[in-house]
């Protein structure tokens, strides 16, 4: 099966899908997209296609900011990717990346009076961040950009210049992933992440005013520390030391999961391994994103008509 894209409104090879040089969206970073993630489950022969309802909201949130105007409901986006999924037939964990962009061809800088399309395609995606060992951070020198710049809280393509300064600073210094501050020196998020820690048992993370992309993992995290271990999740700014100190610290996303950290600038996490809290917070994220719990199967879409018996 080679892989399908759904392209200029019908599924195509994805390797015939292709925009010229001059689209807006490729010339001044024009677009929003998501990240979802198809997770395999191998026993149950399925692929589940995570909380695809809040993805596909999030996506029509930016598409305002943006001026974008596509012609699906998310009922018709769901469909679609279902669709999409089902015809690239992956059996591995999978990345399902739609978009809205602005796709005259036409120079200058503005959003207005230009047209807009969607894609989606998927590609095979294994952990991205070591979830096991866990992600050595450093903070970066580049700062999260600011509201009143690019709003933080849309997932704008342009926007992602931000994050890609400071992963490959963080990667170039030796690091795994890069945790950004805002311009007053608060905890923001890391480059494709939220970011958690734990004080005193408790659980904190930066609130929306803190420049963050309100993430749909760190959602998951907050409902499900709440609801299975009985921890409620305090929404505050965090400031840098607080990160030094912290007795775990891990990092929510789509792409990352939960993945802890265990050193921040060379400082050892509480005691540099997988903290307590992190673990069981690990152990039941993944059955919930596998399928395997029955309480949240109602984040989970699944994707192929044919389950193994
Ligand atoms: N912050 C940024 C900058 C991101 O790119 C992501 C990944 N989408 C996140 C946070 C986490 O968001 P989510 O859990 O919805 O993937």
């Amino acid at each position: 099966m080679p892989p399908y894209a759904f392209f200029k409104g019908k599924f195509m090879p994805l390797s015939e899908a292709r925009i010229g040089i001059v689209t807006h969206a490729f010339n001044y970073g024009t677009a929003c997209f998501e990240g979802i993630r198809g997770n395999w489950n191998e026993e149950h022969g399925q692929m589940y296609i995570f909380r695809p309802i809040e993805h596909y909201q999030r996506l029509l949130d930016s598409c305002k900011v943006l001026q974008i105007e596509i012609p699906h409901t998310i009922d018709e986006l769901i469909a679609l990717t279902v669709e999409l999924v089902q015809r690239c037939s992956y059996r591995e964990d999978t990345y399902i990346r739609p978009m809205a962009y602005k796709s005259s061809e036409q120079v200058g800088v503005r959003l207005h009076n230009l047209e807009s399309s969607f894609l989606l395609f998927v590609v095979p995606f294994g952990p991205y961040l070591d979830i096991t060992k866990g992600a050595r951070c450093c903070i970066s020198s580049w700062r999260r950009i600011d509201e009143n710049m690019i709003p933080p809280r849309a997932k704008i393509n342009g926007l992602y210049v931000n994050n890609a300064l400071a992963k490959t600073e963080a990667f170039e210094k030796g690091f795994d992933e890069a945790i950004l501050l805002t311009h007053d020196g608060h905890v923001s998020e890391g480059s494709g992440e939220n970011i958690f820690v734990v004080i005193d048992g408790q659980l904190i993370t930066p609130p929306s005013s803190d420049n963050i992309l309100i993430g749909i993992t760190r959602d998951t995290v907050i409902t499900l520390a709440k609801q299975e271990l009985d921890i409620e999740t305090v929404e505050r700014s965090i400031v840098p030391d607080e990160l030094y100190t912290a007795e775990e610290c891990f990092l929510t996303g789509t792409a990352a999961h939960i993945t802890p950290v265990i050193e921040i600038d060379d400082r050892k996490v509480g005691g540099g391994a997988v903290g307590e809290i992190t673990k069981k917070l690990q152990v039941l994220y993944f059955d919930v994103i596998l399928g395997k719990n029955t309480k949240y199967l109602d984040w989970c879409t699944p994707a192929y008509k044919l389950v193994k018996t």
